[in-house]
């Protein structure tokens, strides 16, 4: 961990705002009850500090993707009104870990189900969420599977099916007529299940209406700050804020190349600034020469390649008494969008967020 005086950048991550989005989705999808999805840390914002102010704000149902994950959030989220769903299922073998930790299995293969009715007969009965594919082909009982549970019901003994899931595979596409095929597809599949709550909407799920919220919806990204209407103005709030501090001014002629590669070569008389930050810190190498930060009110331009621990950044057009070694320039959050820098580096802010480096100085800051 690096203070404050050590550190190359500075990650601030704004709780009040996460707990303003949280609370903005949660009215939207009312009197839906609107869940939290906190797999990969909290899509890097760490799952330790967010899943307790979401709880404090009253969200009482979790997902993450593994067991690990769950074991760890259930530490920081003892209470027991709190449910932890674990979106990838069972590992054969694993089924006592969900009972000891009190996690549940959101089961998405017939060899899951059959692993934990077994446990789940044994114990008179045991919470599960069943995962159905409506059309994504990726993680879910197929049809094929759904019939089976429907001709042979005792597959399910012991099971007490508390929510039926299912995963929109286009919802940031408002238009894309295959988020209603999946709709329509997930009303046929649930018809044959036992009856229980339904949850379809993930961030940008919530925002195709009404139509999709069912019981229960299941925002991640939205939560930490990107936008899940994509085209549209951003209706949530930023929640991530980079800035890497200077480390070398240079003034380079006409003509000289920066940067490994020699990828970038100035067309005028130039002025470098040169922040130990690089892909090892989850700066995306695509955003070599296409990057943007903001230095003194000013948005510039990224220039050369990015290193594992370095970028430069051409601040000819800054004022030069407006910029010194020392200060901050904006990476990511404040002047610089996360969607544009996803946009940029070809990526979407999912993975600029899961990316975010270990070695920033990490402040939280927690709501008002
Ligand atoms: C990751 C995930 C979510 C959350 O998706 P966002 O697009 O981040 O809101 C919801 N449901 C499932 C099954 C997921 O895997």
């Amino acid at each position: 961990m690096t203070s404050d005086k050590s550190a190359a950048a500075y990650l601030d991550i704004d709780l009040g705002a996460l707990v303003a989005n949280y609370r903005d989705l949660a009215q939207r999808v009312a009197p839906a009850r609107c869940a939290a999805v906190l797999k990969a840390d909290a899509y890097g914002l760490g799952a330790r500090e967010v899943g307790p102010v979401l709880a404090a704000a009253g969200c009482r149902q979790f997902f993450v993707a593994h067991l690990d994950e769950g074991i760890a959030l259930r530490a920081v989220l003892p209470q027991d009104d709190v449910a932890i769903a674990i979106l990838h299922g069972t590992w054969p073998g694993t089924e006592p870990d969900f009972v000891a930790h009190r996690l549940i299995p959101v089961l998405s293969t017939l060899e899951q189900i059959a692993g934990w009715s077994a446990l789940a007969s044994a114990r008179n009965g045991l919470a599960a969420f069943l995962h159905v594919d409506s059309g994504m082909n990726r993680l879910g009982l197929a049809a094929a599977d759904v019939d089976r549970l429907a001709a042979e019901p005792e597959r399910l003994a012991g099971i007490d099916v508390e929510l039926v899931i299912s995963h929109l595979a286009c919802a940031d596409e408002a238009r894309h007529p295959m988020n209603e095929e999946q709709r329509r597809h997930f009303d046929a599949l649930r018809a044959r299940l036992p009856s229980a709550p339904a949850s379809l909407a993930n961030s940008s799920g919530i925002f195709l209406g009404p139509a999709f919220h069912y019981d229960l919806a299941r925002p991640g990204i939205a939560l930490y700050g990107a936008n899940p209407t994509p085209g549209k103005p951003h209706p949530l709030h930023p929640v991530v804020h980079l800035r890497g501090r200077i480390v070398q001014l240079r003034e380079i002629d006409s003509d000289e190349a920066v940067g490994y590669g020699a990828a970038f070569r100035a067309r005028r008389p130039s002025r470098i600034a040169t922040v130990p930050v690089g892909y090892a810190d989850g700066y995306l190498r695509s955003l070599s020469n296409k990057g943007t930060a903001v230095v003194a009110g000013m948005d510039v331009p990224l220039v050369g390649r990015v290193s594992m621990d370095l970028i430069t950044i051409d601040v000819s057009d800054v004022p030069p008494d407006a910029v010194a070694v020392g200060d901050t320039v904006d990476l990511l959050g404040g002047g610089v969008s996360l969607d544009d820098a996803a946009e940029r580096a070809g990526t979407i802010g999912y993975e600029l967020l899961t990316a975010l480096g270990r070695r920033y100085h990490r402040s939280y800051r927690q709501p008002a």
